[in-house]
């Protein structure tokens, strides 16, 4: 018997080539009417197994060990800081966390990482935090992947928890991987719902798939602790509450723990002197209408006077008139500001999904049929350079600068 994963019963295949249409991956093509499999493109998704309605595509299930999950417990976020400020990711998960946390009876608990931090444990137990598991010690003054890792995979490995959530921030995206690995535990990057199924008690991480043009809900329900990141701006805050009091428990690592291959030679923060796009009320955007980098000046100028930061589609980041940073979607960043401008942004889904959760979208766009008037609160059909440079104006003269 064959040990392939994955195989095609040639006595049930009609080769109606369903099974081919269906397979996301262009894993299967016909070959005197019958389907095959090329096992080095297939990701065993199961699409093509569901598509077949003569039951010709059979797949293992792999065999997964019993595991003894009851003593994974609690609830546990990964508290971003940098020089010592605690990153608004960490509230939202904080947010999320406690309701978790409430569903499942168990505790919320907080990881801060640093160096002199430990009057910040108390932000985290304002938020919500039950516990905070402090770690200050001098070589975690800044972020490095493998003394944080190192710190992480020890605590969750001493005190098994059983949900572990991150920022999908640059840090988080850059730890969390490393210790699931270690830890051998499920990852799921990138997530904008979570809750609890009510049966199981497994987490479900939902996340866009396929482009955006799919939610897809993940488990890992065979493995501890059930790991994910979370898409920034997408969850609230959890609100402060100075009275709340919670547990600080101080760790102290040992020194060959935090050995680390690298070091940090410098810091050299970005040039651009405007308002994190994250973090921004107002932002005004550029894509590849603009035309070319110059014309980004446009923007910056319209952005300075009416106080927003500055986003940008892929387009125009991958043409280089913008730093990544800047980009806005799903391979950028997620921002939810009170008004986002879109100047010369076609509106494709991928852009969508970082900015549709805007109050008020306004779009600059010389083609009426841009997608992206079909989410604009306000559409404005023209050249973006002409345009943008009139609202200036008309913002200098009204606000007075
Ligand atoms: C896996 C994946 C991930 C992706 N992630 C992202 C992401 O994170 N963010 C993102 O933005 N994209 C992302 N993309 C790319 C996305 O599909 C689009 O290609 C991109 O958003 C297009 O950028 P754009 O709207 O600037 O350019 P275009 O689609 O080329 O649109 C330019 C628009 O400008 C208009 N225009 C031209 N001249 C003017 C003018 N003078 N004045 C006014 N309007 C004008 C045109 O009518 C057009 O609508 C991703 C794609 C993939 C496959």
């Amino acid at each position: 018997m064959s040990n392939d994963p994955i195989k095609v019963i040639d006595e049930k295949c009609v080769g109606c080539t369903l099974c081919e249409k269906s397979c996301p991956f262009g894993a299967i093509t016909m070959k005197e009417r019958l389907a095959e499999i090329d096992l080095t493109t297939c990701t065993l998704c199961g699409a093509c197994v569901e598509a077949c309605k003569f039951e010709a595509i059979e797949m293992r299930q792999k065999e997964a060990p019993a595991k003894d999950l009851s003593d994974y417990k609690d609830v546990w976020v990964f508290a971003e800081q940098s020089d010592g400020h605690i990153e608004s990711v960490t509230y939202e998960l904080l947010g999320e966390g406690r309701k978790l946390a409430d569903e499942l009876g168990m505790d919320l608990c907080a990881v801060l990482i640093g160096s002199e931090i430990k009057d910040k444990a108390a932000e985290l137990t304002s938020r919500g935090a039950d516990k905070v598991y402090l770690i200050d010690q001098p070589e975690l003054v800044y972020f490095q992947d493998e003394p944080y890792a190192a710190v992480l995979i020890d605590l969750i490995k001493t005190h098994k928890p059983n949900i572990v959530l991150c920022g999908a921030t640059t840090i988080g995206r850059s730890l969390v991987s490393r210790v699931a690995v270690s830890v051998d535990a499920g990852l799921t990057a990138d997530c904008t719902g979570l809750a609890i199924d009510p049966e199981t008690k497994n987490l479900l991480q939902t996340r866009p798939a396929f482009g955006g043009n799919i939610m897809a809900t993940i488990v890992s329900p065979n493995n501890r602790p059930q790991m994910a990141t979370v898409r920034h701006k997408v969850m609230k805050e959890a609100d402060v509450d100075s009275s709340r009091q919670g547990e600080v428990l101080i760790k102290e690592i040992a020194a060959e723990i935090l050995k680390s291959r690298t070091t940090r030679r410098e810091f050299v923060p970005e040039t651009e002197n405007t308002v994190n796009i994250a973090e921004a009320n107002i932002i005004v955007s550029g894509g590849r209408g603009l035309q070319s980098p110059e014309n980004f000046e446009v923007l910056r100028e319209f952005a300075e006077v009416i106080g927003a930061g500055i986003g940008a589609s892929r387009a125009a980041v991958d043409a280089d008139w913008i730093p990544y940073s800047h980009q806005v979607g799903q391979t950028g960043k997620t921002v939810c500001p009170r008004i986002y401008i879109a100047c010369g942004i076609s509106g494709q889904i991928q852009h969508l999904a970082g900015m549709s959760s805007a109050d008020i979208i306004v779009a600059i766009n010389r083609d009426p049929e841009a997608p992206i008037f079909n989410i604009a609160t306000y559409g404005i059909v023209g050249n973006a350079l002409e345009i943008v440079p009139m609202l200036t104006k008309e913002f200098r003269k009204v606000l007075g600068k």
